[in-house]
């Protein structure tokens, strides 16, 4: 499958992995938004959060998992941080396998663009 997320997981594309367990990878984004902008996905492919269902949901419970593992050990949990998917054209996902930002290390304006 031509997914450039899935050739980052599998490492054919290199990325700097900020955690990995058997079931999520995390690593930086190579356009940083953010002080610290770090991108998490299911090691299998979902293409967006339109896809989730029963049968594939409990891997978006290790991503925010994985999250609040980061964020501690990056040391951005106290000062806190915001977790964003953007889904489909209208939400602004340019990637076509479901991923989380990670945003945090500095104040994050709301409402988004
Ligand atoms: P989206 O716009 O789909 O929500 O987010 C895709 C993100 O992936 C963007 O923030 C973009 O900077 C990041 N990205 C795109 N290509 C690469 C890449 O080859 N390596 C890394 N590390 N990040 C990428
Ligand atoms: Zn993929």
């Amino acid at each position: 499958m031509d997914c450039l997320f899935c050739k980052i997981i599998a490492g054919e594309i290199p990325s700097t992995k900020v955690f990995e367990d058997e079931s999520v990878y995390a690593f930086r984004d190579i356009e940083p938004q953010a002080p610290e902008h770090i991108i998490i996905v299911p090691k299998n492919h979902i293409k967006s959060a339109n896809e989730i269902t029963a049968e594939n949901s409990a891997v978006i419970a290790k991503i925010y998992e994985a999250a609040a593992k980061i964020a501690k050990e990056i040391g951005f949990a106290e000062n806190g941080y915001r977790i964003v998917n953007n889904c489909g054209v209208d939400g602004g996902q340019t990637v076509g396998h479901i991923h989380f930002h990670l945003l945090a290390g500095r104040n994050l304006q709301w409402p988004p663009g």
